[in-house]
Formats: structure tokens, C-alpha cells, sequence
């Protein structure tokens, strides 16, 4: 009877080399910007206690109360897959105490885990970069951190439209919440079912609910912009100045909240209609009360996350995905005699950091063969007549180049051939300045 194969947890991808050179090229722009920024990395945990959640992001969001990859571990502790970064980011700088009047910037790249439902752009495992900028409350450190989103937007070549709100301080939202619900209540049987049942626990939820019966109703509801606090009052319209001064174009969103409690005043999306309905690329906002909540010193912060599988599919849509590089060289031994000179040379070229896809023993015909799917630049064969001095030839595998020399002379390396290297070629900055300036 066949053996039964085993599938990967439903929601959870594997990425094989041709997709994972998207991720690496964009990893590697991601790294260069953040760097601009002066946010260095940190690599967090990807278990946390359960505890961090819950208090963190909030009993009643959508995240605690469904999404959670939550288990007991052999001590009967409660663990939590980490559905989100800002959490243990700020639990480790308070453990380490880190922000003692500094103004730390970290970043971190890697899984998030979230028990929904699969669908294109809504993964169960997914990935994320996050940013979190530590002790700075005046809303220049809000517009400084949207520029680095757009900057990274424009860096992936990806279109999206920024979206801004405030939630102004708690005791603000707290009395906008009973506005809301007195708005929402004599509407209460037109909501969807969800709606119903979360209205009375977190009415704010109703306002960005994608049901259009439920978004109908959002967008005739009162405004928390209009019921702000001075100060948050104050802090948006500077926001929204420095925007402007930085040619940053936006749009005010009423209904834009966020799905996590613990923002306050600005909350921001970047939003496309690209990807059907998972529309939002980047999210992000201030969460002052953070800090203190989970037991620090009262530290005012702010921070995005940005879903890198959203950002590829952008890309790949809008035509930026990077494609994996190809070898340079494909190396072939036409039989056993000749494999240890073949492999002696590709490893030489190696050495020079050329790189080298190597097959064989196999017959002309099949290393033809095997040569055209490796997709390599350059191609040569190792057999009996190299082995008795007749020289190597190099050829184009696409093209009309052809370069020859001796076994001794091709392991020294290709430049000294005076073979043309590719414009584009997949081996390094350094042989590709070689080749040049030997021409
Ligand atoms: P959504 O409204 O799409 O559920 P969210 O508000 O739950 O998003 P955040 O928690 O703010 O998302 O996460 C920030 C970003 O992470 C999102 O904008 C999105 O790009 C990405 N993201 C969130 N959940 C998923 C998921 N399940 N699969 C893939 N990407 C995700
Ligand atoms: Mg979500």
C-alpha cells in the first residue's frame, strides 16, 4: 500500500529558490533603508507567554479572542506563536531595560502566526517587518516614521494610498466610544452578525467592519476626529502640516481604527485596491500607553508593520519581483575518468567566486541537455581530450562567444581568457569589475 505523503499546516507556504529571491532582494533594499533611519535590528522570540497578548493587544480584539496559536507547553505553561511584533519587542526592552532615557529605534523581519482563514494574501503563517521607535511623543517622530513607510512603498515600486486617522488619548476615545454607541444602538439590527455582538464590547470595530451594509452605517457615524482632546487635536493637525511639508500626499480615513487596543492618536494604512480584499499593505500607530501597561516606565512610542507576502504580490503585480539569479558557469564531465579535473576546476572557480552548476558523468547529449535547463551563462565540457591536453572550450550558452585554453589556464580564472562577462551576470561585483577592466 503507498505511504500516505504529509501536507504542511494549512496557511503555512513553503518557499522554494525561485520565489525566495523576491524575499531576498527586498530584504536586502528593506535593510539599507532602515538603516537611513538609524533603526538597528532585533531578533525577538518567536514564543512568548500568553499573558503579553492578552494584555498587550487586548482581551476583546479579534486577534486575542480568535487568532491566537496558543498551547500549553510540557511545564503547563501557556505559549503563544507571536501573531505580532510590537508586544515582544516592548517586553524585551523593558526587561533589558533599554529605554531609560534613550530613544531606541529596532526593527525585526520574520513569521507572525495567526489562526485565519487562508485566502490569497491571508496566510497563517505570514511575515512581517516591523519598526518601533521608542521616547518621542511630538507627532515630527509620527511623520518621520511615515516617511520611512512611504520611503519603503516607493523602494518595492509599489503603488498604495496613505491613510490617516487619530484616536486621540484614551479618556477622548473612551467618550467618543459612548457617542458611537448611542449612534449605533437604534441601528444595532442592520449590522452584521459579527457587528451584533462585538458593538456593545468595542463599538470602534463597527467603523472599519469591510460588510458594506455595516460600512453604509460607519460612514454616516460621528467623526472621532471631530471629539479629540486639545492636545491630540493639536498633534494631528501638526502631523498633518509635516506631511504636507514633505510632499507625503494622504487622506483623512474617520472609520480607520485599528484592530489592536493599544493604539492612541495617529494611527495610519497604507491601502491598495490591488489585492482584492486584503487591501492594506502597511498598518501602524502611536501606542503611548504601551510601555507602562505591560510594566515599564511610561514611555511614549510608535511603530508599523509591513506584510511582506502583501508587498510581494504587489510587486510581483506591478512588475518589480526580482527572479533568481542563474549560475554563471554550468561545468560537465563527459565520463568517471574526467569528473576529478572537472570538479577541481569548478572548485577553483569557486575559489574566484564564480558560480559554478556542475553535472556528470553523462553522455554529450544529456549534458546538453542538463546545461540549457541550468540556465547558466557560460557552459564546458571536461573529457578524455582535456584530459590529454586539448583545451578547454568555453561557450555562450546564448549567444556567439567562444573562449578557449588550457585546463591550467581556465582554473586560474576566466577574466584571464578575456572571456566577455555578462552586463547582468549572476556572479559578483568583484569579477564583473575584472572583466571589465581586462578589456
Ligand atoms: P487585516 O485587516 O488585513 O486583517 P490587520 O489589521 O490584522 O490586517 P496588522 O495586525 O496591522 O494587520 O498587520 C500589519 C500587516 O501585516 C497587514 O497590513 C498585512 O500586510 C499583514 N498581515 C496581517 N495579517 C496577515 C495574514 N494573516 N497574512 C498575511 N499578511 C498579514
Ligand atoms: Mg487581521
Amino acid at each position: 500500500m503507498a505511504v500516505k505523503a504529509l501536507q504542511a499546516v494549512r496557511g503555512m507556504n513553503d518557499i522554494f529558490p525561485s520565489e525566495v529571491a523576491g524575499w531576498q532582494n527586498l530584504e536586502t533594499d528593506l535593510r539599507a533603508l532602515l538603516k537611513l533611519y538609524d533603526y538597528g535590528e532585533i531578533r525577538l522570540p518567536l514564543l512568548e507567554s500568553t499573558e503579553l497578548f492578552a494584555r498587550a493587544i487586548g482581551d476583546v480584539t479579534d486577534i486575542v479572542q480568535k487568532e491566537m496559536y496558543t498551547f500549553a507547553d510540557r511545564n503547563g505553561d501557556s505559549l503563544t506563536l507571536r501573531p505580532e511584533g510590537t508586544a515582544g519587542c516592548v517586553r524585551a526592552a523593558i526587561q533589558h531595560q533599554t529605554m531609560r532615557g534613550q530613544t531606541p529605534r529596532y526593527y525585526y523581519m520574520g513569521p507572525m502566526f495567526r489562526h485565519e482563514r487562508p485566502q490569497k494574501g491571508r496566510y497563517r503563517q505570514f511575515h512581517q517587518l516591523g519598526v518601533e521607535a521608542f521616547g518621542q511623543a511630538g507627532a515630527g517622530t509620527d511623520a518621520e516614521v511615515i516617511a520611512l513607510s512611504a520611503r519603503i512603498l516607493k523602494q518595492a515600486g509599489v503603488q498604495a494610498t496613505l491613510q490617516i486617522n487619530s484616536l486621540g488619548s484614551p479618556a477622548a476615545r473612551a467618550a467618543y466610544r459612548e457617542r458611537l454607541l448611542a449612534y449605533l444602538r437604534p441601528r444595532q439590527a442592520a449590522l452584521c452578525e459579527d457587528c451584533q455582538t462585538r458593538m456593545e464590547r468595542n463599538p470602534l470595530r463597527v467603523l472599519d467592519c469591510k460588510v458594506p451594509g455595516c460600512q453604509e452605517i460607519a460612514a454616516a457615524a460621528p467623526h472621532l476626529v471631530d471629539h479629540l482632546d486639545p492636545e491630540s487635536a493639536a498633534h494631528f493637525a501638526c502631523l498633518q502640516d509635516l506631511l504636507t511639508a514633505l510632499g507625503i500626499p494622504y487622506v483623512v480615513n474617520h472609520s480607520l481604527v485599528r484592530g489592536l487596543d493599544y493604539y492612541n492618536r495617529t494611527v495610519f494604512e497604507w491601502v491598495t485596491d490591488a489585492l482584492g480584499a486584503q487591501g492594506t499593505v502597511l498598518a501602524g500607530g502611536r501606542y503611548d500607553g504601551l510601555v507602562s501597561q505591560l510594566g515599564g516606565q511610561e514611555t511614549p512610542a510608535i511603530g508599523f508593520a509591513v506584510g511582506l507576502e502583501r508587498l510581494l504580490a504587489l510587486q510581483e503585480i506591478q512588475g518589480q519581483l526580482a527572479t533568481a539569479a542563474q549560475p554563471l558557469l554550468f561545468v560537465g564531465a563527459l565520463d568517471d575518468n574526467s569528473l576529478a579535473a572537472a570538479w577541481k576546476l569548478a572548485e577553483h572557480l569557486r575559489d574566484q567566486t564564480v558560480s559554478v552548476v556542475s553535472a556528470g558523468p553523462a553522455t554529450f547529449k544529456s549534458l546538453m541537455k542538463l546545461a540549457e535547463r541550468s540556465k547558466a551563462h557560460f557552459q564546458l565540457l571536461i573529457g578524455a581530450g582535456q584530459l590529454q591536453g586539448e583545451p578547454v572550450i568555453i561557450k555562450e550558452q546564448d549567444g556567439e562567444g567562444r573562449w578557449e585554453g588550457s585546463l591550467d589556464a581556465v582554473s586560474t580564472g576566466l577574466q584571464s581568457l578575456g572571456v566577455d562577462f555578462p552586463r547582468h551576470a549572476p556572479h559578483t561585483e568583484h569579477n564583473f569589475a575584472t572583466a571589465r577592466r581586462l578589456k
